[in-house]
């Protein structure tokens, strides 16, 4: 059974005209009209490692029409009245996905002034794009799947962590378009980590999610939680079938120990229990020195308490933003958000320590070397990049692939970095630098290897052999990248950013 709480963000108690009876307590506000609640999930229909169990809260019906960052709901295209539906409705569901994404939507937009969608001034969601246990961006609006396991239908859009982070792809893609077709894997891991990041966030507007994760955690913020497993139920769904692909109670962890690796130095990819190359496995190495961070900049507020998680929650997005926008998309593009973002909160946050605590979370997952860490002590923070600063193409030899063309045109992570800042080496020391081209070519070898380069079409619709994955949907694409002619060139380009990577397409 789900547990219930009530968190409908209602405003202020509305003045009664009649005076309270004198011997009685005074009437409790009156509840909205029933017709103004909608149920959804807090976090996640499913909890720890079961698929239920998730808590329901009751919420406000909002607008998705309404600014900032308006998203429409186009499949079902009509909206059900709003009520307090039940969980395995339709109704559930549709108001379920729309109170995440207005929630994320009000988070992100409150903290970037102006920004607006890729796909223009609203994003397309459909609910329900086909059978998967999966979900994905790409620029014409986020999608969502259902799937069914031992005899079950799970739907991915009804799960605040999956929404949340469909719509932190979107709007990283808003806010730094230029990591769309970055050939790396380090920027197509921060893509991941951000998603996640985005659920944490938007979370934590929650005043019901903030008492239970001060309680849970008992103030240490950075421990296993509720807030820090992330799509309890997607996770389960997918070990049923793939045990070893997922975390044993989550989909994903934000607390995990593993330590930056440049991830060309990595497996391709790998179990859940070690960290590979793969933008998912990867994205757990940021995600976890940011969440180590916030919980440390929690610990500067001056109260430990609900305000201050809000508050600190708030301000690690609008660091976390300052640095992304700082960043220069280089293959270490980890170190260089981390070290952007010590700069812009030693120089928008002085009175506090936050500096201090991004610091030491960023030194212990190994995303900043000590070294790397201590030139932030004297480097000035950079203004924003320029937003329209395109990437270099540059060419790669492919003849030894067999693709149509002996060479392809790639945007390699190649803009010139203003900090010279690693992540820490194994053992000891920064590690070294990798070229753009270097790490352009991993990234495509790394395509190749997964199966997500969607094959060449050739006269007489033949395909050009490419590896194939044992268990790709037939009723939609999942491919993340092909490769486009344009003019003369055949260049790489990213098709969508596909979240489901783990168990269905193998
Ligand atoms: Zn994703």
């Amino acid at each position: 059974m789900a547990k219930t709480s009530s968190d409908t963000g209602s405003k202020k108690p509305s003045k009664s005209s009649t005076k309270p009876p004198k011997t009685t307590k005074p009437p409790k506000t009156p509840p909205p009209p029933a017709s103004l609640l909608i149920n959804a999930w807090e976090q996640d229909p499913g909890a720890s490692a079961a698929a239920d169990g998730g808590t329901l809260i009751q919420r406000s019906v909002t607008q998705l029409s309404a600014t900032p960052l308006p998203t429409k709901i186009t499949h079902p295209s009509a909206a059900p009245a709003a009520g307090v539906y039940m969980p395995a409705t339709a109704e559930f569901r549709y108001w379920a996905c729309a109170d995440a994404l207005r929630r994320g939507s009000d988070f992100w937009g409150g903290l970037i002034a102006g920004v607006q969608w890729q796909v223009g001034a609203t994003l397309p969601v459909d609910l329900d794009h086909g059978q998967d246990l999966n979900a994905y961006y790409d620029r014409v609006g986020l999608r969502f799947f259902h799937g069914s396991v031992r005899g079950r239908t799970f739907y991915s859009g009804e799960s605040p962590d999956v929404v949340c982070h469909e719509l932190g792809h979107a709007l990283l893609d808003a806010i730094k378009p230029q990591l769309w077709d970055a050939a790396s894997l380090e920027v197509a891991a921060f893509h991941e980590s951000f998603g996640d990041m985005s659920a944490l966030l938007t979370a934590l507007q929650l005043p019901s999610v903030r008492h239970s994760a001060l309680a849970e955690t008992q103030g240490v913020l950075y421990r296993s939680s509720a807030l820090s497993r992330l799509a309890e139920q997607l996770g389960w769904a997918i070990r049923q079938s793939y045990p070893d692909a997922v975390e044993s109670d989550c989909l994903r962890n934000a607390v995990n120990s593993f330590s930056y690796t440049a991830p060309q130095h990595l497996p391709s990819s790998g179990p859940a229990s070690v960290l590979s190359a793969e933008a998912h496995s990867f994205s757990r190495v940021f995600t976890a020195a940011f969440f180590e961070g916030l919980a440390g900049m929690f610990k500067a507020q001056p109260s430990q308490d609900e305000n201050g998680l809000l508050r600190a929650s708030h301000d690690a997005a609008t660091l976390l933003v300052a640095g992304i926008g700082s960043a220069a998309v280089v293959p270490a593009f980890y170190s260089q958000v981390a070290a952007q973002m010590i700069l812009a909160a030693k120089q928008q946050f002085a009175a506090l320590s936050y500096a201090q605590a991004l610091k030491s979370a960023f030194v212990r997952h190994g995303i900043l070397s000590p070294a790397a860490a201590a030139t932030t002590e004297t480097a000035s923070p950079r203004g924003m990049a320029e937003p329209a600063a395109e990437l270099a193409r540059v060419s790669l030899s492919v003849a030894e692939y067999g693709l149509s063309d002996e060479e392809v045109h790639v945007y390699a992570p190649s803009q010139a970095a203003q900090l010279a800042v690693a992540g820490g080496a194994r053992g000891m020391g920064s590690s070294p630098d990798t070229a753009p081209t270097d790490a352009a070519r991993a990234f495509l070898e790394h395509l190749l290897r997964r199966g997500r380069l969607k094959p060449q079409e050739e006269k007489g619709g033949q395909t050009r052999g490419l590896v194939a994955r044992s268990t790709a949907p037939d009723t939609h694409e999942t491919h993340t990248h092909e490769l486009r002619r344009e003019g003369k060139d055949l260049v790489l380009r990213r098709l969508r950013i596909d979240c489901g990577p783990y168990c269905t397409h193998h």
